[in-house]
């Protein structure tokens, strides 16, 4: 072992969250797998075969680098979708590869075009339309001028879908944001629709969309978040108990990340711990060293504030994290030694720590924890 900690990611969790979208989103409607940001953090190698045994087989992701990757690891028949960033050369690359992509602007439309009709080949095309979330997509007013050009090049593309994205379902204080995106979609979509353009699907749900806004399920729907088991945001959740309160916990979390004590000592009472002076000890007290620092994901504002797990029970992190070090007080349990282990999300016996409240103390989001957790830790797939 050449790591200070590891992740093992569940097999049957992500089962049975994908049972659970699946009665969700309905039998006709494909579910994309958003696997960007390394899969959230649980590693695109991980989460690529685990869904195909799921039975799905679309994959969505920011960059062509990351479709590069995905590439690797796919079985032949499933698809990848490009939402975000590729330049010039990676649009050759994609068309060559019938991988998919999303345009936004009559730039990368016309060179998608271009690069298309010199490779004689068709482009795979993801029109994505701004309905008010403003970060990339056609504005309305343009809808004159992108007709005709989609008109004019209909041999040099496949029109495999009309998009757009929410401005954060996950949230009821954008309630009206969203209902007027839906409604601008719709409008969007009519235009096309009268002039005999029709997308092979029609998409616009991510998780909070899929969990919240049944109207947005359509032909596809792309779900990040809630396939690894978090739900969006506490409202999401409460939104679907009150809607089935006998789905209990229907999205289950796939990630554990552990690590073993490292050192255990005493210090007398009226030593400070750790860097500086933002622990004092008040009695005699026994610490443990946890090789998991903020260089490994482990936030430097969980100072004083995280928890992890050891022989069952909760500590508390005593001092600041460094770079490759937390301490912990294990004055209450008895018997701690070196190559204990250390739960830093996950279950130990009865006690549980959330990538939630690991985010809410450290003030993130669970994207941004999961996100942030170094790729170069370990992964293993356990049942
Ligand atoms: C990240 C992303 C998603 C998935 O969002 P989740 O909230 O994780 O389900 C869907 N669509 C687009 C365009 C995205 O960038």
């Amino acid at each position: 072992m050449f790591h200070t900690s590891h992740i093992e990611i569940s097999k049957s969790a992500y089962k049975k969250n994908i049972k659970y979208l699946r009665k969700l989103a309905g039998e006709q409607t494909v579910i994309s797998s958003v696997i960007k940001g390394n899969a959230y953090g649980h590693g695109v190698g991980n989460i690529v075969p685990m869904a195909e045994a799921n039975g799905l087989s679309h994959f969505s992701v920011f960059s062509a680098s990351e479709a590069l990757q995905v590439c690797k690891v796919k079985s032949d028949k499933s698809n990848v979708m490009i939402m975000g960033l590729l330049d010039d050369e990676e649009i050759e690359w994609a068309i060559m590869n019938d991988v998919e992509f999303y345009v936004f602007d009559t730039e990368r439309l016309d060179k998608a075009i271009e690069t298309a009709k010199k490779l004689k080949k068709q482009a795979r095309l993801h029109i994505e339309v701004e309905t008010g979330f403003h970060r990339t997509g056609f504005d309305y007013d343009y809808m004159p001028n992108l007709i005709e050009k989609l008109k004019k090049n209909q041999q040099h593309y496949v029109f495999e879908g009309l998009c757009t994205h929410y401005a954060g379902a996950e949230s009821i204080a954008n309630y009206v944001r969203i209902r007027e995106q839906i409604a601008l979609y719709r409008k969007f979509y009519r235009y096309f629709q009268r002039h005999e353009l029709l997308p092979l699907r029609k998409h616009t749900a991510c998780s909070a969309a899929v969990l919240t806004y049944p109207t947005t399920i359509m032909d596809l729907v792309r779900v990040g978040i809630a396939q690894y088991g978090f739900w969006p945001s506490p409202e999401t959740q409460m939104f679907r108990f009150r809607k089935d309160p006998q789905d209990e916990n229907p999205l289950r979390r796939l990630i554990s990340w552990k690590s073993r004590v490292m050192v255990v000592k005493d210090v007398e009472a009226g030593e400070f711990i750790g860097y500086g002076s933002s622990f004092l000890a008040n009695k005699k007290t026994r610490i443990a060293i946890v090789p998991v620092g903020y260089s490994n994901g482990f936030s430097r504002s969980l100072s004083n504030m995280g928890r992890v797990l050891i022989r069952g029970k909760r500590v508390p992190v005593i001092g600041t994290v460094t770079m490759n070090t937390m301490t912990v007080n294990v004055s209450d349990i008895p018997g701690v030694e070196r190559g204990d282990e250390v739960v830093i999300i996950g279950k130990q016996k009865r006690m549980n720590i959330s990538v939630a409240s690991f985010s809410e103390m450290s003030n993130e989001l669970n994207y941004q924890t999961l996100t942030r957790i170094p790729a170069d830790i370990p992964r293993v797939v356990v049942k």
